[in-house]
């Protein structure tokens, strides 16, 4: 239900003129489907083309404009050579330089004897001047056709930046003028642009200083996009909160039951969480809350204790995981703590079919299942419970906050409990879980060791080798991950099956592969047999990124480990380090890993602590790692920078509380431009718990 004014901006970029089905593709691969995405993808650099020297004075290396005569052309012996063009002007000679043209287009477009302006990169070629493929030709009329300074865009293979410029100024022609959602009176203070000139600006930067984070147009884009995220969690957290919880007194008994069965005891942060969970499921507010620990902190018993409240109130329980292998884990885990409870408990995936599935469904609809254990599978319509009164979600980055709520919405006034193992920056915790309170693991259960971290040259692969063939000889079990080759999962996979078979052939069939391509139930034999007996050295693709718990694995080799990000390396690593055996992780990398590449590694391998970890991702992001975001699975901001913007998350925060205080509906004249504000950065899940008005 988007608002009329904003139908141009999602029109799909098909809708520009040379834009194909091809192009559109690669264009959504890097910014996205829709006009507004274009306009999202900002300008990562400039060129300056104001330098236009005579042919003397020009720089090698230089991008130069410059005004020369088409002297002659010579076409190239052969097609493995250049086709060249030779110019000049009074002071000297410059040769342009053709790969695989057309000789009919080049004398179209530099004919003899004609004056051209011609910009691009000059170089040196033993003692004589060239530029080849030159970015712009034009006739001296036509030298307003070259932009003086050309924004530059991340690009993709097949992508040209005269294609997207293009695209881009073609999206920038009819952009809307909205009405001013943003207080007047701030915007002076601040002097900031409209929403129309701020985009405008941001395309057409003059100097370097434009780009900035800092520059007024920028500032003013990120704060758009703050205040829409922050009135967007404070509109779904008041909705969470209009609803009144159910009030779950308890006696603890089943409770104490269950936490008989852990052959541990609770440690100091597991207490205060659970203290937290049980005051939100006694309480009549209906529970909305974070639980943030890091990987192997013990999150899931006290998510589990949580859940005996509600059972023993009579009610039903959900936990969800975001993949099969992870229900099936942690089902086998629940199962065998809540069974001497006399807890009923099930578990619910895509897999199940046909009468199973029904016999699942039907005890979730009667009421007979008091706690399913299941993954999105559970979010279908056809799944029906007679009471959900408590629902968990595992590895909360892997669901948006839609499917959070259609969970919820599955029963009246559900308490939610979300997890999540990435440990977040204080400025995101905001911007994330704004809408939600947060308890938070600080420690490890005791008796776990550091884990021994090296970064070590894949010329080392004999050594490493030999130090798996130790490991297992000692009856410990190791995880082997393969590369993780940007966007191919086809390369992926044959990486991982080219190592398991020189695996394979070494130690014959202790080895298992595991990826993402096989089937659920394949998956899950080759865990079994990884976390049983059978297999000792299990390699991977980053399938077992998330939850996986086999305590005898206390070996980890990370190939490539310089194309991972900070918090992937910090979560692949937290599947060892869970016993009270000594670990280690080997990171190998390959060739000379990019300074930033070797800060992740240094990063990882000095410290085990997350917090730390995603305080140096953030910073190192702010550095322009771009897989990094998607990597740790934490929202895509286009226009926000968390470092340089960091002062605005604070302001939005209060912003929006001010706002929705005065105007909890967003009725009044403002409050209608802030709706538009809302549907523009797709904020729709805040705007559905506003009163139509
Ligand atoms: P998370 O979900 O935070 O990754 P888990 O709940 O899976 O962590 O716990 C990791 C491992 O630590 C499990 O094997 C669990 O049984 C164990 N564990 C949890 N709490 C404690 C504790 N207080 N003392 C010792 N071991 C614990
Ligand atoms: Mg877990």
């Amino acid at each position: 239900m988007r608002p009329e004014p904003l139908y141009s901006l999602f029109a799909s970029v098909t809708s520009l003129p040379g834009i194909g089905p091809r192009i559109s593709q690669l264009i959504k691969m890097i910014a996205g489907e829709n006009l507004v995405d274009l306009l999202w993808h900002l300008p990562s650099g400039l060129i300056d083309r104001r330098y236009a020297p005579k042919v003397f004075e020009v720089k090698p290396g230089a991008i130069a404009t410059l005004t020369v005569t088409i002297n002659q052309h010579v076409p190239p012996p052969n097609r493995r050579l250049p086709y060249k063009i030779i110019c000049s002007d009074e002071t000297g000679q410059i040769s342009l330089i053709f790969f695989h043209s057309h000789k009919t287009y080049l004398k179209r477009v530099l004919p003899e004897g004609e004056i051209r302006v011609i910009s691009g990169t000059v170089e040196k070629f033993g003692q004589d001047l060239q530029m080849s493929h030159p970015d712009h030709i034009v006739t001296l009329a036509e030298l307003d056709s070259i932009k003086a300074v050309e924004p530059i865009y991340r690009l993709t293979q097949g992508l040209s930046l005269k294609v997207l410029s293009k695209a881009i100024q073609n999206a920038l022609e009819n952009i809307p003028d909205f009405p001013e959602w943003q207080d007047p009176a701030y915007l002076n203070r601040q002097d900031w642009p409209t929403w129309k000139r701020a985009v405008l600006l941001i395309h057409t930067p003059e100097h370097q200083s434009d780009l900035e984070p800092t520059s007024p147009a920028r500032q003013r884009l990120a704060y758009d996009q703050l205040l829409a995220n922050q009135l967007a969690l404070r509109l779904i957290r008041g909705q969470m909160r209009r609803t009144p919880g159910r009030a779950m007194n308890s006696t603890y008994t089943l409770l104490k039951k269950v936490e008989k069965a852990f052959p541990f005891k609770l440690t100091h942060s597991q207490k205060v969480a659970l203290d937290e969970i049980t005051a939100d499921m006694s309480s009549s507010l209906r529970m909305n809350r974070l639980l943030q620990g890091d990987v192997g902190s013990g999150k899931t018993i006290v998510a589990l204790l949580g859940m005996t409240i509600a059972i023993e109130a009579g009610y039903q329980t959900a936990f969800l995981a975001p993949t099969e292998i992870l229900a099936q884990q942690h089902f086998d885990t629940i199962k065998s703590l809540v069974e001497d409870a006399g807890i009923r408990a099930a578990l619910y995936t895509g897999r199940d079919k046909g009468k199973k599935r029904q016999s699942i469904l039907d005890n979730l609809s009667s009421g007979d299942t008091q706690l399913v254990v299941g993954t999105h599978a559970l979010f279908q319509e056809g799944v029906v419970f007679r009471d959900l009164a408590m629902a968990v979600i595992d590895e909360q980055h892997r669901f948006g906050v839609h499917q959070r709520m259609s969970l919820v919405e599955k029963g009246q006034s559900v308490d939610l409990l979300v997890m999540t193992a990435t440990p977040i920056p204080r400025t995101l915790t905001l911007t994330t879980y704004g809408d939600m309170e947060v308890s938070r693991l600080t420690e490890k259960p005791t008796g776990r060791l550091p884990i021994d971290t090296r970064t070590i040259p894949v010329s080392r692969l004999n050594e490493v080798i030999a130090a798996v063939e130790r490991a297992i000889s000692r009856e410990t079990k190791v995880y082997w991950v393969c590369p993780m080759i940007e966007e191919s999962a086809v390369l992926d996979l044959a990486a991982a099956e080219e190592r398991f078979l020189n695996l394979q052939s070494l130690f014959g069939d202790r080895v298992a592969l595991i990826h993402g391509k096989m089937k659920g139930s394949e998956k899950d034999a080759v865990m079994k047999s990884f976390s049983k007996k059978g297999t000792d050295v299990l390699v991977a693709t980053t399938v077992v990124e998330v939850g996986v718990d086999v305590p005898e694995a206390t070996v980890m080799v990370i190939e490539h480990a310089e194309r991972f990000g900070l918090a992937q390396l910090h979560q692949l690593r937290g599947r060892i380090g869970r016993s009270s055996q000594k670990s280690s992780c080997l990171l190998l990398y390959t060739g000379n890993p990019s300074a930033l590449a070797r800060d992740r590694l240094e990063t990882i391998r000095k410290t085990q602590d997350g917090f730390l970890i995603a305080e140096r991702d953030l910073y190192l992001r702010g550095a322009g790692d771009l897989m990094g975001a998607r990597q740790s699975g934490l929202p895509e901001y286009k226009l926000v920078d968390f470092i340089e913007h960091a002062n605005l998350i604070q302001t939005a925060q209060t912003d929006a509380k001010l706002i929705l205080e005065k105007d909890p509906n967003l009725l009044t004249d403002r409050g209608r431009h802030l709706r538009l504000l809302l549907y523009l950065f797709e904020q729709d899940s805040g705007v559905k718990f506003l009163k139509i008005g």
